[in-house]
């Protein structure tokens, strides 16, 4: 059954980092249908494009590294200065690299740290000031938020940070009506989760089997239910949330014995 767009976000301005793919692409699309002006960033300009196809008219794109506070503070400005407000910020941006804890050099651990951690940090940062309104905030967390891995220690270490980062965001803006909450999913159908699991597995065929057999309900798990999830969050179905976390797994961590090595 097709989920309706009812306007949910209509006259609402929402910046989504990491917008040109994957979670992020899915997310700014679906906020532009419900009616939201979304200022959709990437490092790579070019690659929005697609993104900015689907909106309708309602998108814009925007460079921008978010391990540097200026080009994330440049977001925040855009939003403010040429749209009147910011009401919704997510923080999507992300990268997963998949080495053992002993074969991770220290570049690897920085770009980690510093864009999913630190850029988060600075998207939760200088949205807290321009939501004067009140707003929400929506971090992407993961399934490794709450459990490890046999690999990606700078990854599951990155994800775990960013829950706690949600959590104490969520104390410190309560009284300020601003939310933070994180959305936390198990293996959604991205090329970040592609290339993760066809490296360990060899086959697109594998991945459908090893997935299925991680995430017992949905195998790979459509990017549009991330953006349903985050299109709760960022109205106000959502409005007691916060500090919250919404796993959507596909039963991954409902139990540990489905999954076979
Ligand atoms: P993806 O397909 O690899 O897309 C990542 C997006 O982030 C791209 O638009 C990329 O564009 C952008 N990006 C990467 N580094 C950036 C930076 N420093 N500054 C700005 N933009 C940057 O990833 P995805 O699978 O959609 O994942 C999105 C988020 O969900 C990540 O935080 C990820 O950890 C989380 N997540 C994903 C899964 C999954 O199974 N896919 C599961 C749990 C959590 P550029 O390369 O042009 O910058």
């Amino acid at each position: 059954m097709a989920v309706q767009d009812l306007g949910r976000l209509d006259g609402k301005v929402a910046i989504v980092t990491g917008a040109s793919r994957g979670i992020g692409q899915a997310i700014a699309v679906k906020f532009a249908e419900e009616g939201a002006h979304v200022i959709a960033a990437a490092r790579n300009a070019a690659d929005l494009a697609d993104t900015v196809a689907q909106g309708d008219g309602r998108i814009v794109g925007q460079q921008c590294d978010v391990q540097h506070a200026d080009a994330v503070k440049a977001l925040v400005d855009r939003a403010t200065n040429d749209f009147g407000a910011l009401d919704v910020m997510v923080n999507n941006a992300g990268v997963a690299l998949q080495d053992l804890l002993v074969d991770t050099t220290e570049a690897d651990w920085d770009t980690t740290m510093n864009t999913n951690v630190k850029g988060t940090f600075w998207g939760v940062k200088f949205a807290i000031p321009a939501m004067k309104a009140g707003g929400s905030i929506i971090n992407l967390g993961s399934i490794t938020s709450f459990a490890g891995e046999q690999t990606s220690s700078a990854y599951v270490t990155s994800k775990g940070a960013v829950l706690m980062l949600t959590k104490n965001a969520a104390a410190e803006t309560a009284r300020l009506g601003i939310r933070v909450n994180i959305i936390c999913p198990g293996p959604v159908d991205t090329p970040m989760a592609r290339v993760y699991f066809e490296a360990t597995t060899g086959s697109a065929e594998r991945t459908e089997e090893i997935t299925r057999m991680y995430a017992p309900l949905t195998g790979l798990i459509p990017t549009d239910d991330i953006a349903r999830a985050a299109l709760f969050l960022a109205t106000e179905e959502s409005r007691s949330m916060t500090g919250s976390s919404l796993l959507i797994d596909g039963g991954l961590l409902a139990s540990w014995d489905h999954i076979e090595s």
